[in-house]
């Protein structure tokens, strides 16, 4: 069972290790990538790969274990070693200049007249604490003394480095910064939710600020959050003479810092870069609200100090808000490709931060429901940035009494099929498959790279074969004709031809890309992936009882359920059955053959001890087997460890093969 690790196979392991840190760095520190993300993907699948195959080369610093499996109970409090502080704020020139002059008794000599001007980032505060170098804990600000700990949801967060780069690292030093999200991201992510029916999140604080208290890890890992070093909380073993010497220092150790901040020399040069930083709060990539100013000099800020909750020696200047009222004169309804059907607010057109606000995003029920909004109310709209204008309030001591209550419709604007809300879902939804409305999104979805991959088949292209009546489902794409497809507008013999070959190819497409296409909810890349290697075909995952896809690992109650509701539906069937008459059959995705648990369902159960339980999957995996995580009557073996209960006792009155760790290894020839 002992083997040695080849040589080479251990110096590529720490050489992949430093170019996946690098890399992150590079990205998320300095925003200069060196690598293309396939690039990234590929090492860092090698990297997974060798780790998997070698256990021995286990490091919990490894790039590869920012995720844990396991999903935390709650979060421990966590004291802080000095006060988290919040700032007053101040709102114009005028205040902000008689916060200066309560600063000037302090002050030894107009040289001291020295500022850090950093944008203020709308994020979560988050201080980090590392000892010799390495982070041991970070932890939310909570009320300013006392936090909670949630340093596994932050080491998935790359910008946040495990250990800090460089030689000369303090003994011991608390960091403070924000975790953020940058704009653009945070509308991919919602997109993406709205489209997949999961709930969105109204501004990227909300959403960071959800994502650190997670429990399980993997979905903050899944999320793109990043992080900007800017207070000191505490240091021993360094020391440093003023706030440009700490954001020096913490860059060298591989923090992110915010790249607009500056040092500047006298009010008027601050007030100076107030103005610039307003002007330029579109352009930069993350949210601001304003600027947070602090005397440059640590011992002048020793010298000024504290108040009760705030220090004397920084502020927050605010900026304006980028805020409006006007009327809210209708409320309409979109249907998107998966169905979920999303309010809009059309408004009385208001001009806002340079542009005409006429919409606004009202996200979903939940949302309607906080805003108690009727049409025809005064409402206070807020644009930050790029971002579509949103409807903070409404203000209901300006009724007249004509107002009336949004309808939320129970019919599908587009197809009069009866919407329903899913069980703990936020999004209304319209589950017609054939909604014409959904058609277009789901046929292009359905020819996508990451489905069934029908290059020349794109939305223009599907717009047109609808609007043409050559198809009204995907099942019709397999029974087109050279013929009719050469008539169209645009098209000839040649394209013709080039997209029927295309579909031709996409016939036989693996399984799980197949479900991809199918666009069944809650069934991603991943559960496709799942599924396909459970059950091999099609007719395989048609037959899947709840039971069944339960017993899958990562599968839960909603995937289940999703799947059956899916192919449960009498007009899915019947798509299916005209796309297997129309020759298409699904690739069965096989596992790996040949392996030693080939074709077996394992159950993993109680404590290992060489492998974790992550390595142990994978292993089963390599070897052609399934992890299931229950046990029935359809599992083959049970892999026990010290402290196994439950599912020992119920592999022993089903009279499955049970065996221990050091066994599962010599079967699995390590
Ligand atoms: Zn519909």
């Amino acid at each position: 069972m002992t083997r040695s690790v080849p040589d080479e196979t251990r110096t590529r392991v720490l050489e992949l290790r430093d170019l996946i840190r690098e890399a992150d760095y590079r990205y998320y520190v300095l925003d200069d990538p060196t690598l293309t993300d396939t690039q990234y993907d590929e090492l860092y699948r090698e990297l997974v790969a060798l780790e998997g195959e070698w256990p021995e080369l286990h490091d919990p610093e490894s790039p590869t274990q920012r995720v844990p499996g396991v999903v935390a109970e709650g979060f421990e409090p966590f004291e802080h070693p000095s006060p988290m502080v919040s700032l007053d704020n101040v709102t114009d020139e005028e205040q902000f200049r008689d916060w200066v002059g309560s600063g000037d008794r302090y002050l030894r000599s107009e040289d001291e007249r020295r500022y850090s001007v950093e944008p203020k980032i709308d994020g979560i505060g988050l201080e980090l604490i590392y000892e010799e170098g390495v982070l041991v804990t970070a932890s939310t600000r909570g009320d300013g003394l006392v936090g909670e700990n949630v340093t596994a949801n932050a080491r998935t967060i790359r910008s946040i480095p495990q250990r800090l780069r460089g030689d000369d690292v303090p003994a011991w030093i608390a960091i403070r910064g924000e975790c953020y999200c940058r704009k653009e991201d945070f509308f991919a992510f919602n997109r993406a939710a709205e489209e997949a029916g999961e709930r969105t999140f109204a501004n990227p604080r909300n959403f960071v600020g959800g994502s650190l208290r997670m429990l399980d890890s993997r979905i903050p890992a899944s999320r793109p959050i990043r992080y900007f070093a800017y207070a000191l909380g505490g240091v021993r073993g360094a020391s440093f003479d003023n706030q440009d010497a700490i954001l020096e220092a913490f860059r060298s150790y591989g923090l992110p810092t915010i790249p607009e901040a500056r040092i500047v020399d006298g009010v008027d040069a601050v007030a100076t870069r107030y103005a610039e930083l307003v002007e330029a709060r579109d352009d930069v990539p993350y949210e601001m609200d304003g600027v947070v100013v602090k005397v440059d000099d640590l011992a002048l800020q020793e010298r000024m100090g504290m108040r009760t909750r705030s220090p004397v020696w920084a502020v927050a200047w605010k900026f304006p808000a980028q805020r409006a009222l006007t009327r809210l004169n209708d409320v309409d309804w979109s249907v998107g490709r998966t169905g979920v059907v999303t309010p809009r607010a059309i408004l009385e057109p208001v001009f806002l931060a340079g542009v005409t606000v006429q919409h606004a995003t009202l996200h979903n029920l939940d949302e309607l429901e906080r805003l108690q909004l009727q049409i025809g109310d005064e409402v206070e709209i807020e644009r930050a940035g790029d971002v579509i204008p949103k409807v903070l309030r409404a203000l209901p001591e300006q009724r007249s009494g004509d107002e009336r209550d949004i309808v939320v419709p129970d019919r599908c604007p587009a197809c009069d099929t009866e919407l329903h809300r899913d069980e703990g879902k936020v999004a209304l939804r319209c589950g017609n498959f054939a909604c014409p409305a959904q058609i277009t999104g789901h046929l292009a979805h359905f020819a996508s790279r990451g489905a069934l991959d029908i290059r020349g088949l794109g939305e223009k292209q599907v717009t047109q074969l609808l609007r043409e009546g050559l198809i009204k489902d995907a099942a019709d794409l397999f029974h087109l004709e050279e013929d009719a497809l050469a008539g169209l507008e645009r098209w000839g013999p040649k394209s013709a031809q080039n997209l029927l070959a295309q579909l031709d190819a996409a016939r036989t497409r693996p399984l799980d890309r197949f479900l991809v296409g199918l666009g069944i909810r809650e069934v991603g890349e991943r559960g496709a992936k799942i599924l396909a290697r459970a059950f091999g075909t099609l007719d395989g995952v048609r037959a899947a009882t709840k039971e069944e896809l339960l017993e899958l690992d990562e599968v839960g109650e909603a995937l289940a359920d999703s799947v059956l509701e899916w192919f449960g539906e009498e007009r899915n069937e019947a798509m299916l059955e005209r796309m297997a008459q129309g020759g298409v059959a699904p690739a069965a995705v096989a596992a790996p053959s040949g392996g030693a648990f080939e074709g077996l369902t394992l159950v993993l159960t109680g404590k290992l001890e060489e492998l974790s339980r992550d390595e142990a999957k994978r292993l089963v995996e390599a070897q052609g087997g399934r992890a299931a995580s229950s046990v029935s009557k359809r599992t083959d073996l049970v892999v026990a460890g010290p402290g196994a209960g439950s599912k020992l006792k119920k592999a022993e009155e089903l009279e499955i093969e049970v065996i221990d760790e050091a066994e599962f290894l010599r079967r699995a020839g390590r």
